[in-house]
């Protein structure tokens, strides 16, 4: 009889079992795969987000941004990002260092498919017939989490689809886009493509929140084409992004959802490594003052109220991209709130209140850079004719 069992070994189960088992519980984590495992992800990470853990994930950063580019057709921007303040890792690495952490037992192809919860216990069951029991369980198994279905939550899902390659492309390219990540928009409905920078090589991807069937994988080729990256016999890896759009229950006496298998993804970025870690840890902190019910409340009180400004944000961004694109990816403040925003010191009110209040300097700067470019143009015009 165990404490806790903790069904997955992503971010999300893997935060819960350290501090599960780091406050003395008896905790056992069951993973599907064989660990390390590939995992479908940019793995872009917020600098701040890892201070919470007491060791270092040094060893496991690829690549630290130093600046971020946006694309819009033809058009492009970079802006610096002078504190690095977003780490690029692999997820096989990321996540096995975070789990060689945990003073969980774990156990490794073990893939649960049956959970049935007792009034004194929970009895959980893998495919290869063993039965595990614990008093508390953490469902962390992902997108699509059988634990989820299997104890009637989260039934109503809002899924977005991604595919994600690993290339190698020629040095040139590699070296265009070290330590800088490039977003790219306008390619395709409701979402944007991604070119993240690894130490060898480049994450490449695309992600809709509204995909159209057959239009990810083409437009993913079609894109990378035009930045020189072949995707000619390069694996795709596609995965479901399960995006908070409505508050719903994720919690029963005994077993609490966490990360994706919560639908916990943030509908204006995409991301969701960082709201794993926080579910998983609320769910730690739940479990161990044993006040389960209060966990929905926390989840929606520090993420998912966000995120349903998160899902405003994101239809008016790409309905009014080229609008959205010159007056707010442009400013470098709105990338300063972004930043904020990711590393927990700001939320998405306050990130739209940033972008708004910054528009008259923004556009002050941009109009006198403007003036004094074409001064220069014009003077040296002038010159070049009197000679
Ligand atoms: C292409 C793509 C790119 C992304 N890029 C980013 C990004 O750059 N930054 C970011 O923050 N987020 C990104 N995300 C989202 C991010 O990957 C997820 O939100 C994150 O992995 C969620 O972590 P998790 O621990 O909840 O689930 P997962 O990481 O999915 O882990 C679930 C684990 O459960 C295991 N499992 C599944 N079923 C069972 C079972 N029945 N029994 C036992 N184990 C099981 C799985 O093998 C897996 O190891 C991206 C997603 C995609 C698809």
């Amino acid at each position: 009889m165990y404490d806790t069992i903790v069904v997955g070994g992503g971010p999300g189960g893997a935060t819960a079992a350290y501090f599960l088992s780091q406050a003395g519980q008896r905790v056992l984590l069951l993973e599907k795969e064989k660990l390390p495992r590939y995992k479908a992800c940019g793995g872009g990470i917020p600098v701040d987000l890892l201070k919470q853990f007491p060791f270092s994930f040094e060893p496991v950063i690829q690549s630290h941004a130093r600046s971020v580019s946006y694309a819009l057709g033809k058009l492009e921007i970079t802006h610096p990002l002078p504190k690095s303040p977003i780490n690029l890792v692999m997820r096989q690495q990321f996540d096995f260092h975070l789990l060689a952490h945990t003073q969980a037992e774990i156990r490794q192809g073990a893939a649960v498919q049956r959970v049935i919860e007792e009034t004194d216990r929970l009895v959980v069951e893998t495919r290869t017939g063993e039965r595990y029991e614990a008093r508390y369980l953490v469902a962390a198994d992902g997108a699509n989490s059988v634990v989820a279905h299997a104890l009637g939550l989260r039934r109503k899902k809002a899924l977005g689809a991604a595919i994600e390659a690993e290339v190698t492309p020629p040095e040139a390219v590699m070296r265009r886009f070290r330590n800088a990540p490039l977003f790219i928009f306008g390619e395709i409905y409701l979402g944007y493509l991604w070119i993240f920078p690894k130490a060898n090589h480049l994450s490449v991807g695309i992600g809709s929140f509204h995909p159209r069937p057959g239009k990810l994988q083409a437009t993913l080729r079609r894109v990378m084409a035009r930045y020189g990256i072949s995707l000619e016999g390069v694996p795709l890896h596609g995965h479901p992004l399960p995006i908070y759009l409505r508050r719903q229950p994720l919690a029963t006496t005994r077993s609490l959802l966490v990360g994706d298998a919560a639908g916990l993804v943030d509908p204006f970025t995409g991301e969701g490594i960082r709201f794993a870690i926080q579910s998983g840890r609320l769910a730690a902190e739940a479990i161990l003052s044993g006040q389960l019910a209060r966990y929905e409340p926390q989840v929606f009180r520090q993420i998912g109220a966000d995120h349903l400004w998160a899902a405003g944000l994101a239809l008016l961004f790409h309905h009014l991209l080229p609008f959205c694109y010159l007056f707010g990816v442009c400013n470098p403040y709105a990338t300063q709130a972004f930043t904020d925003l990711l590393n927990d010191r700001a939320h998405y009110p306050e990130v739209i209140l940033r972008i708004f209040g910054t528009l008259p300097l923004f556009l002050g700067i941009a109009i006198f850079q403007a003036v004094v470019t074409l001064a220069g143009l014009l003077r040296g015009d002038l010159q070049g004719r009197r000679k």
